[in-house]
């Protein structure tokens, strides 16, 4: 398998003269499986020049396009990727659906006639469009994974499989709580603290976004920050280098590829950050491999030529809601209330209030909602016990629960997943990170955790 970086800049295209090392096209990567395979990973302004390459091949182009998401960062490259524009080249193009769009459609107003000269439906190439959700699929004999991350808007990540290499695409992700593992010890160095086992890390979330990543010999993943930056741009839906390279020691990954670079970080800072995540990788004993993407750069893993063929059944979550979701939500602060059903009102949903831990329960039970947004510290019944009675009850078992709460304790958190929450949301709730995480619980498939950890 042979990857090759064509755009690692997020955000915004940033040429000049501070970027000619890393690049300052947007999210564009080839990857080439030894049987011939073309895959390319989003499509934003790296695409240009990715199709300019294409073209000087002088034949029929076949390629699948894997869409994480449809920022303009990750889309733009469209308009300007020659092939797509001749006939006889044929293209699939995967992504998860819009809210109330589907993946034709939202792609297709970016090429507006406000905004571009020539339609989606007139661009010459054969364009399938598959909408995905959470699971897998195969082409071929590659298999991919698919698993929603933590964005502003449904994004997916793919883990990749061709013969015995692994690669793993997460970019636009941010962490699901700001500090990964539990009980680091008081006054003990924040690095060098040692490889810590996945269970320590305090978000469900969090740990399943490693157990996905797993032992993957390239992970290239989203590290448009620093972990002082981070701190006033939480909700952004990015991660800092740091936590990027705390998550690929974890799992176990043998190179991490920071991905998704800041606008404003120049090559001589980015210099720094790949240093910095190399220390931290050596402090904690990992002999994982760490650096910063660069534009051009090409990568071969071996496939191991002769490997066995990957049979798997292809199995996907739902990529539509089949009908109209349902969800309650437990806060008897009604200032909190009314934040949240502002947040969701514009996707559709039929959404029921309770001030107290009783009424939600009793909601519950006679309404079967989809989704319950439980605060913890409710009267009467707090966000524990409802959760607990509804889990315990058959009738209400597979209602999908998530609390959402104010930072608090580590410890709370934990137990709060131990009885059985699917999320743990905390506040101030921003409003396109909340929509992005009630549609994907209300998508994703009831996997056990462990995913694709043993691929
Ligand atoms: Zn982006
Ligand atoms: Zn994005």
């Amino acid at each position: 398998m042979r990857v090759k970086f064509w755009g690692t800049r997020g955000s915004i295209p940033t040429p000049g003269p501070s970027t000619l090392k890393y690049g300052g096209n947007t999210p564009c990567i080839e990857v080439r499986t030894d049987d011939g395979t073309l895959i390319i990973l989003d499509c934003g302004s790296g695409a240009r020049e990715l199709g300019e390459t294409l073209m000087k091949e002088g034949r029929p182009i076949v390629a699948h396009l894997l869409l994480s998401h449809t920022h303009w960062d990750h889309t733009q490259g469209l308009t300007a990727f020659a092939p797509a524009f001749v006939a006889g080249n044929s293209f699939t193009i995967y992504g998860a659906p819009g809210v109330n769009q589907t993946l034709k459609e939202v792609l297709a107003s970016q090429m507006a006639y406000t905004y571009f000269p020539i339609t989606l439906e007139r661009m010459g190439s054969e364009l399938t469009f598959r909408e995905i959700g959470e699971g897998a699929f195969n082409i071929g004999d590659i298999w991919i994974a698919t698993r929603f991350l933590n964005h502003t808007v449904l994004t997916v990540s793919y883990r990749i499989k061709a013969g015995d290499a692994t690669i793993v695409y997460a970019t636009d992700h941010e962490p699901y709580y700001p500090v990964l593992h539990r009980n680091h010890p008081p006054g003990a160095p924040k690095e060098g603290y040692g490889i810590r086992s996945t269970a320590e890390v305090v978000h469900a979330g969090d740990r399943q976004h490693i157990h996905f990543l797993y032992g993957a010999d390239l992970l290239i993943h989203d590290a448009q920050f620093t972990e002082a930056e981070y701190k006033i741009m939480r909700n952004w839906g990015h991660s800092p280098a740091e936590y990027a390279t705390d998550v690929a020691i974890a799992a176990q990954v043998k190179r991490l590829a920071l991905y998704h670079h800041d606008p404003v970080h120049n090559d001589r800072f980015l210099e720094t950050l790949e240093q910095h995540c190399q220390g931290r990788a050596a402090a904690q004993g990992s002999s994982l491999i760490v650096f910063a993407a660069m534009e051009g750069q090409e990568i071969d893993l071996p496939e191991q030529a002769g490997g066995q063929v990957v049979t798997r059944t292809p199995q996907m979550s739902q990529v539509h809601l089949r009908h109209k979701p349902r969800i309650l939500i437990a806060d008897n602060d009604e200032s909190v209330v009314k934040v949240i059903h502002n947040c969701l009102q514009a996707d559709d949903y039929e959404i029921m209030i309770a001030f107290d831990g009783e009424e939600a329960l009793n909601i519950a039970r006679q309404h079967h909602p989809d989704l319950v947004l439980l605060d913890i510290r409710m009267p009467k019944k707090n966000g524990y016990e409802v959760a607990r009675a509804l889990q315990s009850d058959p009738a209400t078992q597979d209602i999908v629960i998530a609390l959402v709460t104010v930072q608090t304790e580590e410890d709370d958190m934990v137990r709060g997943f131990e009885v059985g929450v699917a999320d743990y949301i905390t506040k101030p709730i921003h409003p396109a990170m909340l929509r992005t995480r009630v549609r994907s619980l209300l998508l994703r498939a009831r996997a056990p955790e462990e995913g694709a950890n043993s691929n």
